[in-house]
């Protein structure tokens, strides 16, 4: 078998088209129960993993124009999630971490869209490539289970159901019956990202989410929680079902917002509306459901 130099992953993004909170549970260190839809979608940060020599460690190299708190010059490169996903692999197939990481960062970061998940699944996903392990899903899943709730979804994208805390994944084909009513109810096709330049930090969303509760009716039980800590993501969504989005809601724990345009009109409209009220940032454009790409790269000739 060749052993490609270096695996370069495209990894989704991911909003949860229903997200139900339960109670905290003291022995998953007070992360609460979920029952959540995840769907990934089409706006993608790319991580390259490319082999070093042996004794010479890890680096990692991070570029993008919106690198939130990533940019700072506290931020810890031995905490960055694809780092976290390197050592995993490496302690569970029994090699060195001598591997260079490079992410090219278009997710925006603590923005509700699971960026640090994507990067520690697209490392998994890389080594598995580069290592020639040849791993399952499944056993590359067990793998990210260790390192968070979203980032088993993560590793093999489209639409899941996620319980436990989000790491038990029951992946939902798009042929099957959920995933057929999924498509006809609208969560599919066009998606446009409303992103912010601030972060909303998860552990904060969850501690609002038990003082003011779910918003009635709302198929986000985190929706409330995230617009109370940043309205303008309230604004965001009742501007774009006003201009005709058939969903649009707060991305996972915000303050992303996440509008399925049915129509070029609607998409149109929804921009407009966008930019002429400045409720969000950025706006980006996206397709869902997506699934991770892995490319090797620099195959050695012949
Ligand atoms: P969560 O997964 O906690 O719900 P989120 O989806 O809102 O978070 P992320 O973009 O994953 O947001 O970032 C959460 C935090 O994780 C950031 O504040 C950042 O400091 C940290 N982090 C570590 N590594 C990464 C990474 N590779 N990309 C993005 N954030 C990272």
């Amino acid at each position: 078998m060749t052993v490609p130099a270096a695996v370069s992953v495209d990894c989704p993004a991911k909003t949860n088209l229903t997200l139900e909170v339960g109670r905290p549970r003291a022995e998953w260190g007070g992360r609460h129960e979920l029952d959540t839809i995840y769907c990934a979608i089409s706006l993608t940060d790319t991580v390259t993993a490319a082999a070093k020599p042996a004794g010479a460690g890890f680096s990692l190299d991070l570029a993008g124009e919106h690198l939130g708190d990533l940019a700072a010059s506290s931020s810890d490169m031995r905490r960055n999630h694809a780092v976290l996903a390197l050592f995993a692999m490496a302690e569970a197939c029994g090699r060195e971490p001598d591997v260079a990481l490079s992410i090219d960062k278009r997710i925006p970061v603590g923005a509700g869209l699971a960026g640090g998940s994507a990067d520690a699944a697209a490392t998994i996903l890389a080594l598995n490539e580069l290592w020639a392990l040849d791993w399952p899903i499944e056993r590359l899943r067990e793998v990210a289970a260790t390192l968070g709730a979203d980032m088993p979804f993560c590793v093999a994208g489209g639409y899941a159901r996620g319980t436990g805390y989000g790491e038990i994944i029951e992946p939902i084909d798009e042929e099957s019956e959920l995933g057929r009513a999924l498509q006809a109810d609208g969560y599919a096709g066009e998606v446009l990202v409303g992103a912010y330049g601030d972060q909303l930090s998860t552990p904060e969303v969850y501690r609002a989410f038990d003082a003011v509760g779910a918003g009635e009716g709302e198929r986000n039980h985190l929706q409330k929680a995230a617009v109370s800590l940043h309205p303008r993501s309230g604004r965001a969504i009742d501007e774009a079902l006003a201009a005709g989005a058939r969903h649009a809601f707060v991305s996972g724990s915000g303050p992303s917002v996440v509008a399925f345009t049915p129509t070029p009109d609607v998409r149109r409209r929804v921009i407009a509306a966008w930019e002429r009220s400045g409720a969000v940032d950025r706006i980006i454009a996206a397709e869902a459901p997506a699934r991770p790409r892995v490319t090797a790269v620099g195959l050695p000739a012949g």
